[in-house]
């Protein structure tokens, strides 16, 4: 079968799927990622939302016979892969060999688990339900993906004293290797040629791949990037390194554990001196975190500069690294009483190595910072301020056919694809692609930007934001994202707001992100107030969404440590770090938080943008370019009128109950 015969008018998806509409989009694009495996060579890739991209790709992907590694920045997408996109095909004559490799810390870990076992029958740590649950499913699981036991939560604590990391996986040495669910996930992968997994596992893999031995994937062929939008801040964080007190934490929990089932707590001759190791190392992380400068600005990360290793923070952070050379050197004495001993002393060292290179980055290459975010979760990390050149020798020179694909890869203009090329050191002959979107969006949506507020750096813009922000809830009746570009902003319009009117109101970080999307989408009625998290990668087709607000345009902030030192390089080489980074990092962002609208033919809706700049700013223009081409609002009535017309449509045409459910392909 061709491509045009499987994807094609009157292909077998069309007979095989009710209702399936085939699109010459997505054919076009098949045709672009069939050629880029052939050839091996490199393809950038823009599709418009509803383009099908993910049936585009995995059609030359499965027909290819190559190992293909194909890599999403969501857990959503990556199980919609396996669990609707593979099965279509399936479905076609077209069956893969596909494993779904997630990163290490969604597996149960059976050593891990056991010494927590075994601390609970000790009465050492509370034994609780979810413990009982997580041991009587560990039997009986083939897969060991906390994901499957639904009934203990996401976030409940048991999960990060029984899953596995990098840190703690300990390999062939363990005792329970060939039983290990990574083991058996690891060698299934290896026998399959579709490997799907998500960017931080994937570049996790590169960064283990610089030593001798080190991998997390099997080795491929080919890899596909969907979502590539986020691979930039992604491989930003796994080129760098991080220090947190979780980390720290759950070190110092794991060696108390380990000391004690080597009898160690218990002999007379050992038990002091570790007690007092390990009281050492609670002091002085506790005591390096509590010095983290609280930020002052919107980034929640501060500048770490070599001056500030002068002062309380730099004898913090070498008091807390002598504290874990010391458990290391105890824990070294005793590897042959166990392999949770190994795991501490290696976890101590590479602990240590990483508050080295934060202590002493790379110059001009890496920045160090601090971070502590709204819960008062603390970090000292080191990023690496471009990875362009990181990635031409990671990732480029080491596979040639790579794709990269997304709803948002391009600015407006003819050069587009230049901005993203740039910043991830994308080789010269790489093709591009750009897809508009086959959906009807001067139909489907209206774009209103606010002209007449005033300026969000006003004092004023708040209140006035707020009063524009009711309007329009009022004119779709709820049904709304007001995404924000700042913790601060979010927290200010959510105090504004909540309570003083008739919308069921939900704030971020007040639930997990899926649970409050699924009371979001049961409610109908509701607003859900975000910030960057809700920004990209939600899918809430239908009805449940008809309206997404976001309050400012969505520029960096400058007083991020990465962001600045981006800009400054920008300068220092003579360059213009706005028009070179700053702006078409925004266009990107923009486009992305307009896509939350629109996810299938019948979702009809608003984008309302509440800063002038937009229209006032000669460089609005062309933001206002990348966007797709809904229709124009110029007032809140001409909202309201937009409204009424397409809310009476879709009403007649499509009934709600049925909006977003009878077209099985999505974007
Ligand atoms: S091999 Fe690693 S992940 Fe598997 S059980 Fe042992 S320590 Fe845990």
């Amino acid at each position: 079968m061709s491509l045009a015969d499987i994807l094609g008018d009157g292909g077998a998806l069309s007979r095989t799927f009710d209702g399936y509409e085939s699109r010459p989009q997505q054919l076009e694009m098949a045709h672009a990622v069939d050629a880029a495996l052939a050839h091996g060579t490199p393809l950038l890739v823009e599709a418009g939302t509803g383009t099908g991209k993910s049936l585009a790709y995995l059609v030359p992907a499965v027909r290819s016979g190559l190992r293909v590694v194909i890599s999403t920045a969501t857990k959503a997408l990556g199980e919609q892969i396996m669990q609707r996109d593979l099965p279509t095909l399936a479905r076609l004559g077209l069956p893969a060999d596909a494993t779904l490799v997630k990163g290490l810390s969604n597996y149960v870990c059976l050593r891990r688990l056991d010494d927590h076992r075994r601390a609970a029958a000790t009465g050492k740590v509370r034994a609780d339900g979810a413990l009982t649950r997580v041991l009587d499913w560990v039997d009986h699981t083939d897969s060991g993906d906390r994901a499957d036991l639904a009934d203990v939560s996401d976030d409940a604590p048991v999960w990060r004293d029984v899953t596995s990391s990098s840190e703690t996986r300990i390999g062939q040495r363990c005792q329970f290797f060939d039983r290990c669910f990574v083991t058996r996930m690891r060698r299934k992968a290896e026998a399959s040629k579709i490997i799907v997994t998500n960017h931080h596992l994937f570049f996790a893999d590169l960064a283990l791949r610089q030593n001798p031995g080190g991998q997390a994937l099997p080795d491929y062929d080919a890899v596909i990037f969907d979502e590539a939008h986020a691979l930039e801040d992604i491989a930003t964080e796994f080129f760098g390194v991080r220090v947190t007190r979780a980390r720290i934490d759950g070190l110092a929990r794991d060696a108390t554990r380990a000391f004690d089932h080597a009898g160690l707590l218990k002999d007379p001759s050992r038990a002091l001196t570790l007690t007092r190791v390990l009281a050492t190392l609670a002091d002085a992380s506790d005591s390096m975190f509590r010095t983290l400068p609280r930020p002052r600005a919107e980034s929640s990360r501060t500048f770490l500069r070599p001056e500030s290793l002068e002062g309380d923070l730099g004898r913090a952070m070498r008091s807390l690294r002598s504290a874990l050379t010391e458990l290391c050197d105890q824990a070294r004495e005793f590897v042959t009483l166990g392999d949770a001993l190994l795991s501490v002393t290696r976890r101590a060292d590479t602990t240590c190595e990483a508050l080295d290179r934060i202590a002493n980055p790379m110059p001009q290459a890496f920045v160090a910072y601090t971070d502590v975010d709204a819960r008062g979760g603390g970090a000292v990390a080191a990023a690496p301020v471009e990875i362009g050149e990181m990635l031409k020798a990671q990732l480029w020179s080491r596979t040639k056919a790579v794709v990269l694909t997304s709803a948002t890869l391009a600015t407006s203009g003819e050069r587009g694809f230049q901005f993203i090329r740039g910043r991830l050191g994308v080789p010269e002959d790489a093709d591009s692609l750009q897809l508009a979107s086959p959906f009807d969006f001067p139909t489907q949506a209206a774009l209103y930007v606010s002209a007449t507020l005033p300026e969000p750096r006003d004092p004023e813009f708040l209140a006035a934001a707020a009063r524009e922000v009711r309007a329009l809830v009022d004119v779709t009746g709820g049904g709304a994202f007001l995404l924000c570009t700042s913790v601060r902003a979010m927290r200010a319009f959510a105090e504004e707001l909540r309570g003083r009117w008739p919308y069921e109101t939900f704030v971020q970080g007040e639930a997990p992100k899926n649970v409050l999307l699924q009371r979001f989408r049961e409610a109908h009625d509701a607003v859900l107030i975000a910030t960057s998290s809700f920004w990209e990668g939600v899918d809430v087709p239908g009805h449940a969404l008809r309206l997404v607000i976001m309050d400012k345009l969505p520029f960096d902030s400058p007083d991020d440590p990465v962001v600045a030192s981006r800009i400054q390089r920008l300068t220092d080489a003579g360059r213009s770090p706005f028009a070179e980074y700053q702006l078409p990092s925004a266009a990107l962002a923009l486009k992305q938080g307009f896509g939350r609208l629109i996810r299938t033919r019948r979702d009809v809706g608003i984008v309302a943008i509440l800063d002038r700049r937009l229209v006032k700013r000669g460089y609005g223009r062309s933001l206002l370019a990348a966007l797709p081409p809904a229709s124009r609002c110029h007032s809140i009535e001409e909202v309201s009128a937009f409204w009424a017309h397409a809310s009476s449509a879709t009403e007649e045409d499509f009934p709600r109950s049925t909006q977003g459910t009878n077209v099985p392909v999505r974007a």
